[in-house]
């Protein structure tokens, strides 16, 4: 038989080689991302900022590159300024040290290997087992004391399996968001159509009303023209016979007169 015992046990062994091997690739990126720009790969100086996935850059190359629209495809997580945070780290004073930064409490060094947090609301930057040295069991921050919610929160200088992890998460947040501004906009279409139907009802409304209005003025108008008409004649009837009572006074005068009856 081909498949016998010796050759699962080689399989095996060559398992088990194969993960430390990882192990030691996966420190030496994250190592690496502790040094250098995750953007220019050059040496890591204030002022620096995080992405939610944990990669470092030295803040004004991100300025540069998205004022000249250079931010390269592997990065396209990076879709503006605010998907970025300035941080509030402390320099590496140590001059035999390879690593740039440390913990501001722990002096510990931001080497890619211990676990370091940024929190995004913040800025601050720690060792991760200070919350456990601190026995810390608030969600406050241990340099500056604000409180963060686990959203806040950014593990630095992930290993490339992370790093994949967390872009797919991001990327994933970004879609939603972007749906759900499509959503907010088409929302607002309706609203908009809603509201002009009404207007243009309200419209109609308003000019059936003036039409009416103005009928109801013109007929107003009509109703004293004839009214006015009506007082004319009257007049004129009034004044006709108050002249023929005139003319009838001036006949009988008359005649009285031709017959000497005065
Ligand atoms: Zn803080």
């Amino acid at each position: 038989m081909g498949n016998d015992g010796g050759s699962i046990a080689e399989r095996a062994e060559l398992v088990k080689l194969k993960k430390p091997e990882k192990r030691v690739e996966s420190y030496l990126v994250a190592k690496l991302r502790a040094q250098f720009c995750s953007l220019t790969k050059e040496r890591l100086r204030k002022p620096i900022a995080c992405c939610r996935v944990g990669y470092l850059y030295n803040y004004d190359s991100l300025l540069k590159a998205f004022m000249d629209k250079k931010i390269p495809q592997e990065l396209k997580h990076l879709q503006n300024m605010k998907k970025v945070k300035k941080l509030n780290i402390t320099e590496n004073t140590d001059q035999n040290n390879e690593f740039p930064f440390i913990c501001s409490i722990s002096q510990k060094a931001l080497n890619g290997k211990d676990k370091f947090l940024a929190l995004w609301n913040c800025g601050c930057v720690f060792n991760k087992k200070l919350i456990k040295d601190l026995k810390i069991k608030e969600l406050k921050c241990p340099i500056c004391n604000k409180q963060y919610t686990d959203k806040d929160i950014v593990q630095l200088c992930p290993t490339n399996e992370d790093a994949e992890i967390k872009k797919a998460q991001v990327q994933k947040e970004i879609q939603l968001k972007d749906k759900q501004k499509e959503d907010q906009k088409q929302q607002f279409k309706v609203f908009d159509a809603v509201e002009n139907l009404e207007q243009q009802q309200k419209k109609k409304i308003c000019t059936e009303e003036c039409k009416m209005m103005r009928k109801a003025m013109d007929n107003n108008k009509l109703q004293n023209l004839q009214n006015q008409s009506q007082d004319v004649k009257k007049n004129e009837i009034y004044q006709s016979l108050f002249h023929q009572q005139h003319k009838l006074e001036d006949n009988l005068f008359t005649r009285n007169v031709r017959f000497g009856n005065r």
